[in-house]
């Protein structure tokens, strides 16, 4: 008899990633000939810096092709540990043996997810977040729980905020700052009190530091310099944004000892070593710091003079309101009360794309449905011009 598909309870609540999603609508119009606009995509439009290409080829020349530990090679955990310790860390200094490596800072958070949380637990996400968290909370079978910020506040979360949502089922939050979809930067007082709460109420923290790197008014602080105490931090980096390697896939986590050794036994099941060949990668990025800072800056500083561009362009549509964008690559705009529809954001989405051919992601994709999230990796131009037709969409002039 043919076996028909039900999908099995671990999976019966997921939705197809709504970022991905948006690329493939944006891939299809364009295949089909249609100039669009793609201001859907996360990921920085450079190529990876030569001198990291480089080590990638001579490490494959020289043999780096075969499994490795699962935890990644000792001396790219030594150098990620050796850049965690270049700010004053609480406690003893990060070792090899807290940093898991992974095939990207997604699998890094999924397996966090997984190793800290299961049924009956509550994770706080502060929202609007990054599609993903909400379903890695429910794959690990816990609840997730929304928390949304103040727009007055840049859409970001206080510490009361998350005092008040608490219940003694509470296990954790997750954390991301710089934010994507926002592109806010939480202050270093405002990620003490949160850290300090959850500290004081034993919640794991997964800090998700991704977009640490890409920030333009002053440096995004870590919270590996903040937090009064190591011992509920998970910190979840990689290479991805800031290096512009998102198909290498390499992600990490900084963890207590404990909680990286059941990571490592989880993803020795799943997946078992990142590639091989991009662990060296990795490490040239990681450990060639000079080189690594020049590349960075560079990138940082075009995303600035884009984000300027972008915010610019909006100028003369004083009605458009949108969170100000201090990091990442993202600009999200409130279109609530679009053409008088429920979900305001998908409406504007699905518009912008057909009627203005702009490629964007709606903001439930995100957790806050009266908004839209536009990316500004891409030639200023091509931004200008996308953010122009969406402020045009959005007043109807
Ligand atoms: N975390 C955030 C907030 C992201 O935006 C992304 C990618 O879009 C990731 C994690 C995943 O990054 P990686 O390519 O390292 O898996």
């Amino acid at each position: 008899m043919p076996l028909t598909f039900q999908p099995s309870d671990n999976i019966v609540r997921l939705r197809e990633s709504a970022t991905l999603a948006v690329a493939a609508k944006a891939r299809q119009l364009k295949a089909a000939g249609i100039p669009v606009i793609d201001l859907g995509a996360g990921e920085p439009d450079f190529d990876t810096p030569a001198f990291i290409r480089q080590a990638a080829a001579e490490a494959m020349d020289a043999g780096a092709t075969r499994y490795t530990n699962t935890e990644g090679i000792l001396p790219l955990r030594e150098a990620i540990a050796a850049d965690a310790n270049r700010v004053q860390v609480q406690g003893t200094p990060v070792t090899p043996a807290e940093v898991v490596v992974s095939n990207g800072s997604k699998q890094s958070l999924y397996n966090a997810c997984v190793c800290c949380f299961g049924p009956g637990d509550e994770v706080l996400i502060p929202t609007p977040a990054w599609t993903s968290y909400f379903e890695m909370v429910e794959l690990a079978r816990a609840t997730a729980v929304p928390v949304v910020g103040e727009i007055g506040n840049s859409l970001k979360v206080s510490a009361a905020q998350l005092a008040a949502v608490a219940t003694p089922r509470t296990k954790g939050l997750m954390l991301n700052s710089p934010s994507n979809p926002t592109g806010a930067v939480y202050s270093p007082d405002e990620l003490r009190d949160i850290l300090a709460l959850a500290a004081d109420r034993g919640w794991w923290v997964i800090a998700d530091e991704i977009y640490q790197r890409i920030a333009y008014e002053a440096p995004a602080a870590s919270v590996l310099e903040l937090a009064p105490t190591r011992d509920n931090l998970i910190v979840i980096n990689g290479v991805a944004k800031a290096y512009a390697m998102t198909g290498w896939r390499i992600g990490w986590s900084i963890a207590p000892a404990a909680v990286s050794k059941a990571m490592t036994v989880f993803q020795g099941h799943a997946t078992s070593n990142a590639s091989s060949v991009s662990q060296q990668a990795a490490l040239a990025a990681i450990a060639r710091r000079d080189e690594a800072d020049a590349e960075v800056n560079r990138m940082v500083a075009a995303f600035r003079q884009r984000r300027n561009a972008v915010v610019a362009a909006l100028q003369p549509f004083p009605t458009v309101t949108y969170v100000y964008p201090s990091g990442a690559f993202y600009l999200y705009i409130n279109v609530a009360g679009f053409r008088g529809a429920v979900d305001a954001g998908a409406a504007f989405a699905s518009a912008v794309l057909e009627e203005h051919q702009v490629a964007i992601v709606p903001g439930s994709a995100f957790g806050t449905p009266d908004w839209v999230r536009a990316s500004y990796a891409t030639s200023e131009s091509i931004a200008v011009e996308g953010i122009t037709r969406i402020a045009r969409c959005l007043t109807g002039s």
